[in-house]
């Protein structure tokens, strides 16, 4: 795409979820229309759609109702379908491309990929089948479900061969073993890939509780060394996908440097905090691209602690929510039909122009 797609063009999003939501209000900000993919007519994106398509993600005939009405097409998950994807990338309406989406969408195919780019990773081993397990050695591992695994689901620890052997997994499914990390922070990088340049946040500093992630501290506090360390591996995976829009890549950082963990070719929860934090959200980052804007280099302009919100403690984050100042506290509720158990219902960014001020305010708003 050469010529930056002006309002009132249509930005068609495959997925209805939060992220949708979020890229939507941004691209509605500035003039943009959006159109909608979704099997669920009452997903959180689905109110700010000029048209609705409710059809599921791997519908051909939906999928090129979607391409046709809509001027430049994006997917806010990593289980849209990248073979169709593919096909309609052939005529330019999706800026994202398949590549980045078939890699990521395989947790062994991902691995392959980073190690090929010379980005080390934790040690790993495919698992195809029962026996494949009398291979490991130097327990603990995490076994992971290759495709379909998110937010913890699909994985699950083990300390030995016996742990292996109560595994009921589901062969011929495809699983990677990868050996488990004593890591000391957990940080992601999420950049902009524009036609004319990429541009990155600072890192990201996350904590996930149960495989799911619970906070993200930005920017994150680690050495100077380690964020040109962490820019350099994203840089070199971006580099090499051909990628437009926004992007993340999530890695261990241990005593020896940092891993590769995972990467997603879509906005990243872990950067939600740039909407209050910086000069421009990750959303809106992501809608330039796509849209063929030139190179935005976003600027911090706010410490941020951003606290995600599942179903079962929404009711008392509403509650706290009344007490607190709202100069620093910014609530998103992303009016999902049901508060279910473990499922991202909203989330709250805390902020500060310091760090004291902000440790105040997470002290503040632990104790409400
Ligand atoms: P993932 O879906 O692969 O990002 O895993 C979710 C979370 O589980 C990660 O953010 C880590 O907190 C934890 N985890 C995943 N893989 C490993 C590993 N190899 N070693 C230690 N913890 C892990």
């Amino acid at each position: 795409m050469n010529q930056r797609l002006t309002p009132p063009a249509h930005i068609g999003i495959i997925g209805g979820g939060q992220l949708g939501q979020m890229m939507a209000l941004s691209a509605i900000q500035q003039g943009y229309k959006i159109n909608v993919l979704d099997p669920d007519p009452s997903c959180p994106c689905a109110q700010l759609a000029e048209t609705f398509i409710k059809a599921d993600f791997n519908d051909v005939l939906a999928l090129e109702h979607l391409a046709e009405c809509s001027d430049v097409v994006t997917y806010e998950f990593e289980n849209a379908d990248s073979v169709l994807i593919d096909g309609f990338n052939l005529n330019g309406k999706v800026p994202q491309g398949a590549l980045a989406l078939t890699l990521s969408q395989h947790r062994l195919r991902e691995k392959e990929f980073a190690q090929s780019l010379k980005i080390p990773c934790p040690n790993y081993s495919s698992i195809h089948k029962q026996e494949d397990f009398h291979q490991l050695h130097d327990f603990p591992y995490v076994i992971k479900r290759c495709r379909y695994g998110y937010d913890g689901k699909g994985q699950f620890t083990v300390k030995n061969q016996n742990d292996c052997d109560q595994l009921k997994l589901n062969f011929p499914d495809e699983y990677i073993a990868e050996q488990f990390i004593y890591f000391e922070k957990e940080i992601s990088v999420v950049c902009a890939c524009f036609k004319d340049g990429i541009s990155f946040f600072e890192p990201f500093e996350n904590v996930h509780v149960n495989g799911i992630l619970s906070s993200s501290r930005h920017p994150a506090q680690i050495s100077e060394q380690l964020k040109k360390l962490a820019y350099e591996y994203t840089l070199r995976i971006a580099q090499s996908l051909n990628y437009i829009g926004v992007m993340a890549v999530e890695y261990f950082v241990t005593k020896d440097g940092i891993l590769f963990n995972e990467m997603a070719p879509r906005p990243h929860n872990s950067a939600h905090g740039t909407i209050e934090g910086c000069t421009f959200s990750q959303f809106d980052l992501h809608i330039a691209a796509i849209t063929g804007s030139h190179q935005i280099q976003p600027k911090t302009t706010s410490l941020t602690l951003m606290l995600n919100i599942l179903g079962q403690d929404l009711q008392s984050v509403l509650q706290k929510f009344t007490v607190m100042d709202p100069n620093h506290v910014h609530l998103h509720v992303y009016g999902k039909k049901e508060a279910r158990t473990n499922r991202k219902v909203g989330h709250i960014t805390l902020c500060a122009a310091q760090n004291a001020e902000l440790q105040k305010v997470i002290e503040d708003w632990s104790i409400v």
